[in-house]
Formats: C-alpha cells, structure tokens, sequence
C-alpha cells in the first residue's frame, strides 16, 4: 500500500524549501520532490545581494543548500522525481511521478519557472553546443571567446556581466529600445568595457548547425530591416523563464500563460472554487515579484496554510 504523506512540496527552489522549513518544524515531516532543476534558479545564479541577512551576499547555491540543510535537520526528505501526472479528484492526493505513486492530504506546488528558448530550429539544435540558458552553467567554456547574450531583463544583464569574466567580447542583443533590466543592473552593463549593447536586434538564425558548434549570429534590425552577421562562439539566453504547472491544466486554473492564478496569496482554484489543501508558491504563480525573498514568503504562507487545513482536517 501506497503510504500517505500529509505534506508534498513540488520543487526545491527557495519558495519550496521555505515551504519545507516551515512544515518541518511543524512536524508534518514533508516530502520535498526536487524535480528537473533541483535547487531552482538559485542554484544556477551567482551572487545573491538582495536577500535580507546576508551583508556582503551570499552565493545562490549557498543560500539554496543552506535552507535545504534547515529544512532536513527538522525532518524534511529529499526525493529526486519528475512528476508525470496528478490526480486531484480524489483525496489524498495522488501524484505519478518517475519514483513511483505518492499520495498527499496537502500539496505545496513550487515547480518555479524553467528558463525561455527564442524557438529557432538553428538555436534549439545547438543547445549544448554552444547555445546556453545558464551563464554559470556553462560561461567557463567561452574563455577568450566572443559570445553574445540575448534579452533586455535583469537576467540578461546579470549574464553578460558575469560572461565578462572568461569572454573576450559579451554583445549584449536586445528586441526593443527600451529595458526592462532594473536601473542598477543596466548602468553596470552600460559601464562595463567589455559589453556591447544593440537594441532593436533580433536574431534570425544560430550559425554553425552543420559543424555542430556556433559559429555566429544571423541578425536583423527592427527597425531598418538589414540583417548582419555577428561571429560569436556562444550565445545566452536571458529572456524569461516559463512556469512549470503544466502538468495541473484542468485541475486547477492557470492564466493565459500558464502560471498558476493564486486566490488570497497561496490558495489554489478550479473553475473558481478552492481547491483544498493544494498551495502555490514562489515563480509558478508570481509573474510580477519573482524574487528570491518573495518566492521564500509566499512558501511561508503555503506551509502555514497546509498546516491550518490539517489541523481542521486531519492528519
Ligand atoms: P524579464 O524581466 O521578463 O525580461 C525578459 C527579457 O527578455 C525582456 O527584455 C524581453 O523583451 C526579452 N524577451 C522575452 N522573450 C523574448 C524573445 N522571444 N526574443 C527576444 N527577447 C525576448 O525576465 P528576467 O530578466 O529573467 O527577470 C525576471 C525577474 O527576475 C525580474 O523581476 C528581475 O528583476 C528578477 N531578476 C533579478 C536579478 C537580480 O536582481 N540580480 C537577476 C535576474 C532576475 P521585452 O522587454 O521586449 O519584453
């Protein structure tokens, strides 16, 4: 038989490990399913200098292994799963995930947001070579190389930053004229010598799909419509990330671009009316914040949610 857990969290990013602190030292002993990018995007960011506590910064896997370490001395466990489907018509809750049936009284979903692809035939047959989502992942490879980063966002200018350490040359390709990057993190980019920035560029194709490796960029003006070749050994994208409650569509209500629509901060619906027991938090359901600090209040608030139900529900 299928043991019953009263607390499952979907995903090991820090609204989810915020979400396991809590219910582990309430004693509700939860599951922590880590899913296909354990640790979230912090694990893959570098320094964390907005996090309140930490006055010099602290590293995002630091942080992340941190709070996974304050979780577990309370009780939580670790699996690493992919969660194929969920049941929610039944109660408990059952979720098919790679390791096998687990069955829930409550459910914390923090899957997060897994980064954007541009889509470009060109550009997904070289991810890997030379086509990259994740600058700390995989910037040391582009030592002494010219590379180009693509988005107007917080995350791009955080990339092309951090890429100046091993790239010769970071050109950084925005779509617009304007960005979205916050104040602080555009000016550093403006400053740095070794970043370029064009506006109004898009890219039309990833050169080099025949040797298997990058070998430029293809890219057009907007605005004038010429295109130029811009010879590059790598290319980044910076451009947003895609939530991961795909797996719940038609079992609890998403937003036209599938993040998870939240009643009263962390409750879940469908077609409108509660469902119980069943939380989101952190990016799966944040499109305006998402940052690291609301990711772990919004966990807060879940595990505090899933621990009222239990109590009125039992366990
Ligand atoms: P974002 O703010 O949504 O920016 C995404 C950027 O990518 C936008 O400039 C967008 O262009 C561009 N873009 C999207 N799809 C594109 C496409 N298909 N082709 C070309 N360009 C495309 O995402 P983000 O930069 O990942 O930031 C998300 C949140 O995390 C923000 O709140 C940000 O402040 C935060 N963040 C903070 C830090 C930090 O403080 N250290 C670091 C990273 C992220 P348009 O502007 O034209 O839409």
């Amino acid at each position: 038989m299928t043991e019953t857990r009263d607390t499952v969290i979907l995903g090991s990013g820090c609204a989810g490990l915020t979400a396991a602190i809590y219910t582990a030292r309430a004693g509700l002993n939860p599951l922590v399913v880590e899913g296909h990018e354990p640790g979230g995007q912090l694990s893959i960011t570098t320094l964390v200098e907005n996090f309140p506590g930490w006055p010099e910064g602290i590293q995002g896997p630091e942080l992340i292994e941190n709070m996974k370490k304050q979780a577990a001395r309370f009780g939580a466990s670790y699996q690493l799963a992919h969660l194929n489907t969920v049941d929610l018509k039944v109660h408990p809750y059952r979720l098919h995930t790679s390791a096998g049936e687990i069955h829930t009284r409550t459910l914390i979903i923090a899957s997060g947001a897994s980064a954007r692809w541009l889509g470009l035939p060109s550009e997904q047959a070289l991810i890997g070579h030379g086509v990259s989502s994740c600058a700390t992942c995989d910037g040391f490879f582009f030592r002494g190389k010219p590379i180009a980063v693509v988005g107007g966002g917080d995350s791009a200018m955080e990339e092309a930053l951090f890429l100046t350490r091993f790239a010769t040359k970071v050109t950084l390709l925005h779509r617009r004229e304007a960005f979205r990057a916050s104040k602080i993190m555009l000016e550093r980019a403006i400053a740095h010598p070794n970043i370029e920035l064009r506006t109004n560029t898009i890219v039309d194709e990833v050169l080099g799909v025949e040797d298997r490796e990058v070998k430029g960029l293809r890219l057009r003006d907007v605005k004038s419509g010429t295109t130029s070749i811009l010879e590059i050994d790598g290319l980044f994208l910076g451009i947003g990330h895609e939530p991961n409650a795909k797996m719940f569509k038609g079992q609890i209500d998403l937003d036209d671009d599938g993040y998870i629509l939240t009643k009263d901060n962390v409750f879940t619906t469908h077609e409108a009316l509660v469902v119980p027991g069943v939380y989101a938090c952190g990016d799966v359901q944040d499109r305006r914040y998402r940052q690291a600090i609301t990711a772990a209040g919004t966990g807060c608030m879940a595990a505090l949610e899933a621990e009222k139900y239990l109590e009125e529900h039992g366990r």
